[in-house]
């Protein structure tokens, strides 16, 4: 295991991540992927959308990172989208005041559930100082602090703008679109991978929590009274559960169990969830997750959205500390509702019936030849409120007056004239709101863990070594090419032919000549490339033909075959047809002295 600082080091040194802007001093919760760690991330990004996307039969979208404020208003954001700010009088740091209470308190997990005033009692009981400066903190406010950054749209005062604080509303917004592209066919799932912003209070530990992050996320629109998941498809899953019964008992523990037995026992009452968590334990494994460092954790009844019927995260263990790095949960019809109240467009689906059905419906047909006059200009709204009344109250017709109200006012109308009626209509179908189920993950909490996770150590030629053990699917670079000596241009030609050779089959390449051979091996294992090839003049003497040395990062071990061998053998080891361990048994082994300065 790293700790945080040698591979926060690591990651500086390798060109994996870094603070942005250092030239300027830096800023607060922003990184820059270097050259690395941005082919890491593109790395799981491809991985997570050829599962999540692809193989799940999902389209995928890119919708714009700055939304306007009505959206917001419609999500809930703009009210509720808080973190408790607490900022010390003394050096005027600011702290999450909710995260002060849970590291000082042992019994209490989610302070945030608990409320300002009560949380801002508990920083008084417990005399709870500034973490920066030492300063007492018992008597500061503690306030709600809105996460979303805001903007200006358009010049001049403009309209007020937010950077989306989650890729998902970019999806919920374009329902209306996207429920067309799906020819109004439940269920269908929208993806999209972007950046997401959130003005956090105190960004911490990395790249863990920072202000600007990509999310990789998917909304799967389903009919709830129909759709089921493809569940067969991961029942047999292994996974280890800590539900909130666990979470909350003295002895708790981990339930080792699979998906479909959890749900049989209703650990995991949607099988949406249950279904997600299941293809996200397998994805998890295959990017290279030590699945004895990760487990799935309900969510505690103060963690959920109050909308969220059942909530799951994925959380991977770091440095001893569980971090969340994935979040599902059934979202209901919440969000669909609402924007379908906010906005002009219409966020259901046509639900046909498989039998046309015949109803009664109270209908009016008000003459407006007498509203008009009465009423002026309020005639059309009186008519609208009629209409309303006689679908949610046909009663109030029975009599000779009927009264209404709009706008504030009461309008009082002959029956007669309102011209009700309670006709048979044959209906083919029904207007539904779809139930949204979210996973969703967080890509740099996923590198990092990645990293973490792959970090080792070991001894080589009686020095210590570290190398990353990533998969092969996501290490940044699959194979690097080395001329033994940089000065020999037969050398050279082999190499840089073969490196043209191998990214010609697909293959990501770096081609190094400088510096001692065994420091490129160095460098190679600390970015987690698979492989080595070197060719020396070993390989090139002889009659026979030309050979190279192949080496595997996590055994050091290293093989001589044939260059024209070489890529054919490689894409069937990469495309998962074969393994180190089969050419171990064709060729021979050769611990030449290379691996040495
Ligand atoms: P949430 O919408 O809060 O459930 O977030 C979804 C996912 O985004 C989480 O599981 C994290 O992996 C990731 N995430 C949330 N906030 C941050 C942050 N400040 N920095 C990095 N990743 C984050």
């Amino acid at each position: 295991m790293a700790s945080q600082q040698a591979l926060t080091e690591l990651a500086k040194r390798r060109g994996f991540f870094f603070g942005a802007n250092e030239a300027y001093g830096g800023t607060a919760g922003f990184y820059t992927f270097g050259p690395e760690g941005a082919a890491l991330k593109r790395n799981v990004e491809a991985a997570w959308r050829e599962q999540f996307t692809l193989r799940l039969g999902n389209e995928e979208i890119e919708a714009p990172t700055v939304m306007p404020e009505p959206v917001f208003e419609a999500s809930g954001h703009l009210d509720g989208f808080d973190d408790m700010l607490i900022e010390c009088a003394e050096c005027g740091e600011s702290h999450r005041a909710d995260h002060l209470i849970e590291d000082a308190v042992a019994d209490i997990e989610d302070a945030e559930a608990l409320g300002v005033d009560r949380v801002e009692e508990l920083i008084r009981e417990h005399d709870l100082a500034c973490p920066t400066c030492g300063a007492d903190l018992a008597g500061e406010p503690v306030e709600d602090f809105n996460l979303m950054f805001e903007t200006s749209i358009g010049p001049g005062s403009g309209q007020p703008g937010y950077l989306r604080p989650e890729t998902a509303q970019g999806i919920f917004v374009e329902f209306p679109r996207l429920k067309e592209y799906a020819r109004g066919q439940l269920p269908f799932g929208i993806t999209q991978i972007g950046p997401a912003y959130r003005n956090e209070i105190s960004p911490r530990r990395g790249i863990i929590r920072v202000r600007e992050f990509t999310q990789a996320e998917l909304e799967q629109f389903i009919d709830p009274e129909e759709d089921e998941p493809p569940l067969e498809a991961v029942e047999d899953v292994e996974v280890t559960l800590y539900p909130v019964s666990e979470q909350h008992a003295d002895d708790g523990e981990y339930i080792e169990t699979t998906i479909g037995e959890a749900v049989d026992d209703a650990i995991i009452t949607s099988p949406w969830v249950a279904y997600f968590l299941g293809v996200a334990q397998g994805w998890y494994e295959r990017v290279g997750v030590d699945m004895d460092r990760f487990r799935f954790r309900q969510h505690l009844s103060g963690e959920r959205a109050h909308y969220a019927a059942d909530c799951w995260d994925a959380e991977s263990e770091i440095g001893g500390n569980w971090i969340e790095i994935a979040g599902f949960a059934y979202r209901g019809d919440y969000d669909l509702t609402k924007h379908g109240e906010h906005s002009e467009d219409r966020f259901t689906v046509f639900k046909r019936y498989d039998e046309p059905k015949t109803v009664e419906r109270a209908t009016v047909d008000p003459d407006m030849a007498a509203l008009g006059p009465e009423f002026g200009g309020a005639a059309g709204d009186v008519a609208d409120a009629l209409q309303e009344l006689a679908e949610s109250d046909p009663d109030a017709f029975d009599g000779d007056e009927v009264t209404v109200e709009t706008d504030g006012e009461s309008y009082t109308v002959d029956t007669e004239v309102a011209n009700f009626s309670v006709e048979e209509q044959t209906e083919n179908g029904e207007h539904i709101t779809p139930h949204v189920v979210e996973p969703s993950f967080g890509v740099g909490r996923t590198v990092y863990t990645l990293l973490e996770h792959a970090y080792s150590e070991d001894e080589v030629d009686d020095e210590t070594r570290t190398y990353l053990s990533l998969a092969p699917e996501i290490a940044p670079t699959d194979v690097a090419v080395f001329p033994l000596i940089s000065n020999d241009d037969a050398l050279i030609d082999v190499a840089s032919d073969l490196a043209d050779e191998l990214r010609a089959a697909g293959i990501s390449v770096s081609y190094d000549d400088s510096g001692s051979i065994g420091r490129r091996y160095r460098r190679q294992d600390e970015v987690g490339t698979p492989f080595c090839v070197t060719v020396d003049q070993d390989g090139l003497e002889g009659d026979d033909e030309t050979t190279v040395t192949l080496r595997e990062r996590d055994s050091a071990a290293q093989l001589r075959l044939p260059v024209a061998e070489l890529a054919a053998e490689l894409e069937a080891v990469f495309d998962g047809d074969r393994e180190f361990a089969d050419l171990q048994d064709r060729y021979e082994r050769v611990d030449t002295d290379v691996t040495t300065d």
